[in-house]
C-alpha cells in the first residue's frame, strides 16, 4: 500500500512528527522556524490514518526536536507524536502536551484586546476541558477556543 510505504520511510537521524492534524503540516514548519534552505524535509500530507481519517507527516533529517517546540506543535495538533531517530531506530517517543500557559506565540481574536493597540507580548492560559482546550487571554480575559486562534 502506498500510504504504507510513505508512512515508514526511514531516515537515519532526526525527528519524524506523526499523526498531525491533516492540513496543519506546513503551519507547524512555519511555527519551527526551521533553517530550510539546509534542511532535508519531508512533508507528506493527507494520508490515511485509522486514528485521525487523514493526517499530515513531517520528518526532518539532522535535526531533534525540543520540548519547547513540542509544545508549540501541541498547541496545533495535540494528538501528533514526536518520534526522535537515531542511526534508523526510534530512540524516543513522546505524546505532546498542551502547556499550561503559552507566551507570545498566539494572536488574540478579540480585536478590542489590549495586547493589538500596544503592540505587547500576549499571553494565554489553557484550560483542557473533554471535547479539547479553551485558551484564556490573561489581558482581555475572553476563552477562545482552539478553531479561532491564530498563531503569530
Ligand atoms: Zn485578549
Amino acid at each position: 500500500m502506498l500510504t504504507k510505504t510513505l508512512s515508514v520511510t526511514a531516515i537515519e537521524n532526526g525527528t519524524v512528527i506523526d499523526r498531525i492534524e491533516s492540513g496543519m503540516a506546513l503551519k507547524i514548519l512555519d511555527l519551527l522556524k526551521l533553517p530550510k534552505e539546509r534542511q532535508k524535509i519531508t512533508i507528506a500530507m493527507n494520508l490515511q490514518s485509522s486514528i485521525l481519517g487523514l493526517k499530515d507527516i513531517i520528518k526532518v533529517e539532522d535535526w531533534y526536536l525540543n520540548e519547547n517546540d513540542a509544545n508549540q506543535i501541541a498547541i496545533i495538533s495535540p494528538q501528533a507524536r514526536v518520534n526522535i531517530i537515531k542511526e534508523y531506530q526510534v530512540v524516543s517517543k513522546a505524546d505532546l502536551q498542551v502547556p499550561k500557559e503559552i507566551k507570545n506565540i498566539i494572536v488574540c481574536p478579540n480585536k478590542n484586546c489590549i495586547t493589538h493597540s500596544e503592540r505587547m507580548p500576549t499571553s494565554f492560559l489553557v484550560e483542557q476541558l473533554s471535547k479539547g482546550p479553551l485558551y484564556y487571554c490573561k489581558y482581555c480575559e475572553r476563552r477562545f477556543l482552539k478553531e479561532d486562534i491564530k498563531l503569530k
